[in-house]
């Protein structure tokens, strides 16, 4: 009788602590997906544009920061890195600066943009160079997706800047943000939105939407590296971002001819001049037909 007992005891401590264990020892798959506007260095557009002189600066201090994160989770131990170059033309990333040990993907346009390879195999997601919401305070170069279309955007009544739109498409596949680097402001809202335990680097603090004071370059790329192995050392803390279902879309655009032509599609309505709104269920759709109707409303 007692020996059932026993067997029973450890059975039943084993079945608690396999699933941990399992995890432990699941290998670590961290993506990266890469703005322009919040790495170090970067106060203008002329920095991250491909027809200035300036922007072969802006590329070399782009990789420099997105190296120094790599290094710092290839010493905290994980075992795959994706990076999704996510500005602009996303050919921003010299492919062959690149820490030769990660995946690049390069180039636009891609179905799901900034987020483009994420899926449920991550452990975790970075953003790099980051910036803040169109409408902030000294905060380099503010904008949603397209600052010639986006005056604002909101889900389920919340203003969101990029890093909160993508945190839920990475949140889609369970998959949580484990930090951010960008300018002060960019990881205040960071925060803001998916929480206090999110690891940040600052790497700048802006004076105004065109200034800021840089951080020393080598301070920074020691807080990039540290920041990226403690993020990883404590994955297990961090949950998942996704706002809960229905989906409330609102776009706010510059300009009333720009919501002319999103205003035709089955499910969009207008709700005012220059604001347009629908509703879905599953947040992936939802952010497609938001990225249609920005990609409509830049060319009109
Ligand atoms: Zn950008």
């Amino acid at each position: 009788m007692k020996k059932i007992f026993f067997i029973l005891l450890v059975t039943g401590v084993l079945s608690l602590l396999l699933p941990s264990l399992i995890a432990q020892t699941k290998p670590v798959k961290i993506y990266l997906s890469v703005d322009m506007e919040g790495i170090w260095g970067v106060v203008h557009g002329n920095q991250v544009s491909a027809d200035s002189p300036e922007y072969a600066a802006g590329r070399r201090w782009m990789v420099e920061d997105v190296n120094a994160v790599i290094n710092g989770l290839l010493e905290a131990g994980v075992q795959e890195i994706v990076v999704n170059d996510s500005h602009g033309s996303m050919r921003n990333i010299p492919a062959h600066e690149l820490n030769p040990k990660v995946t690049l993907i390069s180039g636009s346009p891609k179905p799901l943009s900034m987020m483009e390879g994420i899926d449920e195999s991550f452990s975790g997601v970075i953003f790099v160079g980051y910036h803040a919401r169109a409408g902030s305070y000294a905060s380099i170069l503010d904008h949603t997706i397209s600052g010639a279309a986006v005056y604002a955007i909101k889900i389920n009544g919340q203003e969101m800047p990029e890093l909160g739109i993508n945190a839920a498409i990475a949140g889609y596949y369970r998959v949580p943000v484990i930090m951010l680097t960008g300018d002060a402001e960019t990881c205040r809202q960071a925060k803001s939105i998916l929480g206090e335990k999110l690891v940040t680097v600052t790497v700048k603090e802006g004076v105004g939407r065109y200034a800021a004071r840089m951080l020393p370059r080598e301070l920074v790329l020691k807080k990039l590296i540290e920041g990226a192995r403690d993020a990883v050392k404590k994955i297990s803390e961090f949950k998942p971002f996704l706002p809960s279902p229905p989906y409330d879309f609102e776009l706010q655009l510059h300009n009333s001819n720009q919501a002319e032509l999103g205003a035709l599609i089955p499910l969009v309505k207008r709700i005012e001049p220059r604001t347009l709104k629908f509703q879905t269920k599953d947040y992936l759709e939802g952010f497609k037909l938001l990225r249609v109707l920005i990609a409509l409303a830049a060319a009109s």
